[in-house]
C-alpha cells in the first residue's frame, strides 16, 4: 500500500514537472511549438489578405454596340468568372431591334433603363451607344456617376470607349477616346513620346483604326498593380489598333501603348492600349483590345483584362500572371 502509494506521487510530481517545463517561456520546446503557431498564423493571415474570400461582383452593361455584343458578353462574363475571381451579372438594356419593332416602347423601356449599379464592385462596358445614338437618362447616367465617384470600378472595354457622345462625365472617366466627337475641337491627344506621356492640343481626327494585325505592346509603367510583372514587351494578336483618341485627358495613367505605323493606318505615334484612371473615389480600367471573339481567345487581351477588372473593383491585383503569357515574338492563345 504504502509503495503504491508512494509510486503515485511520484508520477504525480513528475507529470506536473514535465507541464511546468513545457509551459516555461524559456524553453525550448515552448519557443519552437510558438514559433510554428506563429508562422502558420501569419500564413492564413497572408492568405487571407491575397487571396480574398469572396468573390468580386461584376455587372457586364450590353445591349448596344456597333460590334458583336451578344457573342462577346457571354465570352467576357466566361473569362470573369473561370477565373475564381468574380461573380458576374449581365444588364442588357433595350436594343437597337427593340427599337425597330417597337420605337415608342423602346423610348419607355430605354428612359427606365438603371441598374442597380451600387450592388456590385465593378461595371464591364460591352455597350456602345453610337449604334443608336440614344443616351441614357439623366437619373441613370447620375446613379453610375455616383457609383464611381463612391469607390466604384469600372471597364471600358474596346468600343465602349466609342458610348454616350454627349456625356462629358463619362469622357471624363475613360480620359481619351472621342469617337463621333468633332475632330479638331475635342480634347486633347494623348500619347508616348521620348520617355513620358505627352498631351497635344493639334487639330485631327478623333478616333481611327487601321486594318487589323498582330502588334507589340509596350509596358510604360511597370509598377502599376495591373502590369506589374508583365513582360516589358508583348505581342498581342490580330486586333484592331486604336488611334488618335482625344479627350479631357486628365489623370490619365497609360500603362501600356503600341506604335501605329503610317503603313498600318496610323500616324506613327506610340498610341495608349491599356490606361488607368481615377473619378472621385472611383477607379477606370480603359482597355482598347477586343474587338471580336478571336481577340478575347488570346492570352494578352485575357490576362490584362483580368488584372484591369480586378484593380478597378478592390484597387489592386492578385491574379498572376500565367506562363502562357506573350513574349515579343507571337501571341498566344487558349481555346
Ligand atoms: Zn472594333
Amino acid at each position: 500500500m504504502t509503495r503504491r502509494l508512494l509510486l503515485t506521487l511520484v508520477c504525480v510530481f513528475a507529470f506536473q514537472s514535465i507541464m511546468a517545463y513545457a509551459a516555461a517561456p524559456a524553453n525550448p520546446l515552448r519557443k519552437l511549438v510558438n514559433a510554428r503557431k506563429a508562422k502558420w498564423q501569419s500564413a492564413k493571415r497572408e492568405i487571407a489578405q491575397n487571396v480574398p474570400a469572396e468573390k468580386i461582383k461584376a455587372l457586364i452593361v450590353d445591349g448596344q454596340n456597333n460590334h458583336n455584343w451578344r457573342a462577346t458578353t457571354p465570352v467576357l462574363k466566361d473569362i470573369l468568372e473561370k477565373s475564381g475571381r468574380f461573380s458576374v451579372d449581365v444588364a442588357t438594356a433595350p436594343t437597337k431591334k427593340d427599337k425597330e419593332a417597337d420605337a415608342e416602347k423602346y423610348k419607355k423601356d430605354l428612359a427606365s433603363f438603371k441598374p442597380d449599379f451600387a450592388q456590385y464592385d465593378v461595371i464591364i462596358g460591352n455597350y456602345n451607344s453610337s449604334e443608336t445614338g440614344d443616351e441614357w437618362s439623366s437619373e441613370a447616367r447620375k446613379a453610375f456617376e455616383e457609383f464611381i465617384k463612391n469607390g466604384g470600378g469600372y471597364v471600358s472595354y474596346h468600343a465602349a470607349d466609342n458610348s454616350f457622345r454627349n456625356w462629358e462625365e463619362y469622357h471624363k472617366m475613360i480620359g481619351i477616346a472621342g469617337w463621333y466627337r468633332d475632330a479638331d475641337t475635342f480634347g486633347k491627344y494623348l500619347y508616348w513620346e521620348d520617355g513620358k506621356a505627352v498631351t497635344s492640343d493639334e487639330k485631327g481626327r478623333c478616333g481611327h483604326h487601321g486594318p487589323q494585325w498582330a502588334f507589340l505592346i509596350e509596358v510604360r509603367d511597370t509598377s502599376h498593380q495591373i502590369t506589374k510583372g508583365l513582360p516589358k514587351e508583348f505581342r498581342h494578336c490580330q486586333d484592331e489598333l486604336y488611334d488618335c483618341l482625344r479627350g479631357p485627358a486628365v489623370d490619365v495613367s497609360v500603362l501600356a501603348t503600341a506604335l501605329a505605323p503610317k503603313d498600318k493606318g496610323g500616324r506613327d505615334k506610340h498610341e495608349p492600349m491599356l490606361m488607368a484612371i481615377p473619378y472621385g473615389k472611383g477607379r477606370i480600367f480603359h482597355t482598347t483590345l477586343g474587338h471580336d471573339v478571336p481577340m478575347l481567345k488570346s492570352v494578352s487581351f485575357i490576362v490584362t483584362f483580368l488584372r484591369g477588372a480586378e484593380w478597378a473593383a478592390i484597387g489592386k491585383v492578385t491574379i498572376p500572371v500565367p506562363d502562357d503569357f506573350p513574349g515579343a515574338d507571337k501571341p498566344t492563345f487558349r481555346h
